[in-house]
């Protein structure tokens, strides 16, 4: 992991004796230098560093204006900013803390005392983004199912009420397709459950190919899916259906077991705008019906909900 710190002084000397005194401590394999707050703040859009000295005291753009600036970036939060700072400028160091610096460098410096303050802020800095990393990835497992990486049926429906909620304002097309796999039990049953499992992951692989971003497969429990496709009508979702059916004709299955001829899927397919669809709850049990009537039909096939009347 390679370390930078952003150096913003209008004195080329100081910014050289500090860096100086840093390069000699071993804390940073990048550093950038800026001689206003405005040319800080540029280098820090094309190169975020992990720590900001900056000068409060300079022509043009000072300090508290690039502190202005930083604060109006969230993003930036977690970088930290020592302001530079007089020894006899109260004021100053009380202003710069309230507008969002972290501490003060006083001037003139102690090189051993600099180093020690920026290291326990970068410390700081470390263990923040440390934490921020395991708190992304606690996150994405906890939307995650664990055999299939798909989207879990929690995130699911938190995304599909969000979705529902938006066709339903501006009257957008939203289609849904709950997907079962035909006889899984008895695959289970001849191949046994870790087969059952191979079966599963295949057939999630099948389900996310070809989708595109806005769209979202998720397992929503044992060996149903539903598939996600805003803005989308009847013969766009009917295309994605057709086209998982073919694609699980040409899946080699061969290597799960002995004697699997196939593994098939049977999909319900609802699409909105629906007048009659006036809850979340009516719609999936919408394409729950139509999912039983695929099942009812014959298996190895999509089935549209058309609602009553
Ligand atoms: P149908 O054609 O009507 O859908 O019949 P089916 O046998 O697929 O349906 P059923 O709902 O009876 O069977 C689903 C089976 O999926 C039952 C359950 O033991 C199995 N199952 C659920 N979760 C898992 C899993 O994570 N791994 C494996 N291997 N099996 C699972
Ligand atoms: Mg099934």
């Amino acid at each position: 992991m390679t370390r930078s710190i952003l150096i913003i002084d209008d004195s080329q000397q100081v910014r050289s004796e500090m860096k100086d005194a840093l390069e000699k401590a071993g804390l940073f394999d990048a550093f950038y230098e800026a001689g206003d707050g405005i040319k800080g703040f540029r280098m820090m859009l094309t190169s975020p560093p992990d720590l900001v000295i900056c000068d409060l005291m300079m022509p043009d753009f000072d300090g508290f204006k690039f502190l202005r600036l930083k604060t109006a970036r969230h993003d930036f939060d977690n970088i930290p900013v020592l302001i530079v700072t007089g020894r006899d400028n109260v004021n100053d160091k009380i202003r710069g803390l309230e507008e969002g610096a972290q501490d003060y460098v006083l001037k003139p410096f102690n090189p051993l005392e600099f180093v020690a303050r920026v290291k326990s802020h970068l410390r700081i800095k470390i263990l923040q983004d440390e934490l921020k990393h395991v708190n992304e990835k606690l996150e994405t497992l906890s939307n995650t199912d664990a055999l299939t990486e798909l989207y879990n049926r929690r995130y699911f429906m938190n995304i599909l009420k969000s979705e529902f909620e938006r066709s339903k304002r501006y009257s957008r097309a939203l289609s849904l397709l709950m997907i079962d796999i035909d006889f899984f039990k008895s695959i289970n049953d001849r191949c046994g459950h870790l087969a059952g499992d191979k079966v599963l992951i295949m057939v999630s692989r099948v389900l996310k190919t070809g989708l595109r971003k806005i769209d979202t497969c998720s397992r929503y429990g044992g060996d149903e899916f539903i598939t996600m496709l805003p803005e989308t009508e009847m013969a766009g979702a009917l295309s994605v259906a057709n086209r998982y059916l073919g694609q699980m004709h040409e899946q080699d299955i061969f290597d799960f077991c002995d004697g699997l001829q196939e593994v098939t899927l049977s999909i319900g397919l609802v699409c909105l705008p629906d007048e009659s669809i006036k809850t979340m709850d009516d719609l999936l049990t919408r394409v729950d019906d139509a999912l039983y009537k695929a099942k009812n039909g014959g298996r190895n096939r999509v089935a549209v909900s058309r609602g009553p009347g």
